[in-house]
């Protein structure tokens, strides 16, 4: 709750002059009952027009007045609303793209996706009513009773027996409701997720011709949604016309009791009919109450989302005594690293050093760990024994961006953001130029493509790429790199889903980009790594051979060998 009410404090003044006016709009509503205990008490008697228009020009200056005041609170109250929304959602956003690998792996995208929508929407709803609508129909409230006791207490005291009960109605429904709405977060989390994931692989789902079945899953998760959204709106029905039974419960209470007192003599017309009136403008800030109960369980569950997922630490962190990575000469060890996901070993006491502009190659079956080796050097895991060092210092000890700006990866699917073709290559440098960005195709052998398209760079390549073959899209990750500039290379099985053509032209693009850099290169094909400067087998046991291609075709039963003689056996 502290930290909720934090997101108010750049606000004060909007809250307070908000705050302020909204009481006033609460209590100027009771004008209306004592001009009507005037007019029939004192006007109507007296006969005098001028006093009867006297007074209602005085009422109507009051309905202005309260015009421009209900103005502001809509809009100022709104204007609250929306501005701790965002800063809520500001906060959440830079929080999960902090987060890590780990992290993404093991959460829905839709989920999140939730979080940030409609959970904070629900947010902002609360943070604009809830503290303040309460408030004012607490003052209306009070103020409704004051002006009651004054004219006849017992009375007062009558009307208001029934408004505890109110209360606890109320609350009772809250707690129903809270459970209710919980469930429906969730079942609207499960929605995005499927959307999601399987709109995003519709083309999986049409190769399949599995539309049938998704559609009966969609079914069972939109029933599951429409029954736990009815569910939470019996609890609403039920709270709404209970609470409304109990408030015309009052009417005719007062009914009777005025009409007893006024026959006694204890009350005038006018009082009565003021009674009846106020009774009624009682009703309002009950009904916000109401409102206000049905709003908070939406908005604490929005909340509370976002409180776990900002309890999320990422797993890799920077160091406070953190130092940049700069002029890097590419100096690489692994010295005994030992890493996990979770509980599965993957790589177990590794060490290897990779001399400053040296091409390293790494090949050996699929699961083997060679993915994972190459991740844990820009830190997108941490390893779980031993450590990493470029240029002599730990990893960890150079801060996070400086880092991984000096890692470059391309990997095997090439993720492309929709967009165009120069939004693509351009993201490895944002500000570069266009001269920059028009060498950097050139070098990636990309100018046929980009010159083949009526609109150029300028072209949309569709959501993650779609539009583009995977050689195309595998060149604009090389642009893309070429654009990053980065002094140490991952090449991840870059050129393993491309035909042998194609790869021998993104061969060259290649090798023109680890040109002067230290390069890991992962590779399926030995063919691409034969020049490399030292090739390492890696199995589940760890490197098992290391060498230059031909020291390693010389090793007699060699892993290498058998993995040579494997692939060109039928050449
Ligand atoms: P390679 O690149 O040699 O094919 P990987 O490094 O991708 O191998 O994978 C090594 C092992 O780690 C595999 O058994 C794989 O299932 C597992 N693995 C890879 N990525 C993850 C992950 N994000 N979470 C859990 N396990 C993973
Ligand atoms: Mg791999």
């Amino acid at each position: 709750m502290r930290r909720f009410f934090s997101y108010y404090t750049p606000y004060k003044m909007l809250f307070f002059v908000d705050f302020f006016c909204a009481v006033l709009v609460g209590l100027l509503e009771l004008a209306f009952p004592l001009i009507v205990n005037l007019f029939i008490d004192e006007l109507l008697p007296s006969g005098n027009w001028q006093w009867i228009l006297f007074a209602s020009a005085g009422l109507l200056l009051v309905y202005a007045f309260n015009t421009f005041m209900q103005f502001i609170v809509t809009y100022w109250g709104h204007m609250l609303g929306t501005n701790i929304e965002r800063d809520i959602r500001n906060d959440l956003y830079a929080h999960i793209q902090r987060l890590s690998h780990s992290f993404f792996d093991n959460t829905k995208t839709g989920k999140l996706l939730t979080r940030l929508t409609n959970d904070l929407m629900n947010v902002g709803e609360m943070a604009h009513h809830g503290p303040e609508d309460l408030f004012i129909a607490v003052m209306t409230l009070l103020g409704a009773f004051g002006v009651m006791l004054s004219i006849h207490a017992e009375l007062a005291v009558i009307s208001f027996i029934i408004v505890p009960f109110i209360l606890i109605i109320a609350i009772y429904f809250n707690k129903k409701m809270t459970i209710a709405f919980r469930e429906l977060f969730s079942r609207v989390s499960d929605f995005n997720h499927m959307i999601e994931d399987k709109i995003g692989g519709i083309r999986l789902v049409q190769a399949y011709a599995n539309e049938d079945r998704e559609m009966d899953n969609f079914r069972k998760l939109n029933e599951a949604f429409r029954a736990t959204k009815l569910k939470a709106y019996k609890i609403m029905a039920l709270n709404t016309s209970s609470t409304y039974m109990l408030m015309r419960l009052v009417t005719v209470f007062i009914l009777i009791a005025g009409a007893y007192y006024t026959m006694q003599g204890e009350l005038t017309f006018g009082e009565f009919a003021a009674f009846i009136l106020i009774s009624n403008i009682l009703f309002k800030p009950l009904e916000k109450i109401n409102a206000v109960i049905e709003l908070y369980p939406n908005g604490i569950a929005g909340f509370k989302h976002f409180t776990e997922i900002l309890r999320e630490v990422p797993d890799v962190q920077e160091k406070e005594n953190a130092v940049p990575l700069t002029d890097v000469r590419g100096h690489i060890e692994y010295d005994n690293v030992t890493f996990g996901y979770e509980a599965k070993k993957v790589l177990n006491n590794i060490s290897l050093t990779i001399h400053p502009g040296e091409t390293i190659a790494f090949v050996g079956p699929s699961g083997a760990g060679k993915t994972t080796l190459a991740a844990l050097l820009p830190r997108f895991y941490d390893v779980s024994g031993g450590g990493i060092r470029i240029d002599g210092t730990d990893i960890r000890d150079y801060t996070l961006p400086t880092l991984r700006e000096n890692i470059g990866t391309v990997q095997q699917d090439v993720f492309l953001f929709s967009g165009t073709l120069r939004d693509n290559v351009a993201y490895g440098k944002p500000d570069a130029t266009d001269e920059e960005v028009y060498d950097a195709i050139e070098k990636a052998q990309l100018k046929s493509l980009v010159d083949g398209y009526p609109r150029g760079l300028d072209t949309v390549v569709g959501e993650r790429g779609v539009k583009l073959s995977g050689g195309q899209k595998q060149r604009i990750s090389i642009a893309r790199m070429f654009l990053k500039n980065p002094p140490i290379l991952i090449l991840d099985e870059a050129t393993s889903a491309l035909d042998t053509a194609t790869e021998l032209e993104i061969q060259k693009a290649l090798n023109l980009l680890s040109k002067g850099r230290t390069t890991l290169v992962i590779a399926h094909r030995l063919a691409t790594i034969k020049n490399a400067n030292r090739i390492m087998v890696v199995t589940n046991d760890g490197i098992v051979e290391s060498g230059t291609h031909e020291e390693l075709l010389n090793i007699d039963n060699g892993k290498y060998r058998a993995l040579h003689d494997a692939q060109y056996r039928f050449s």
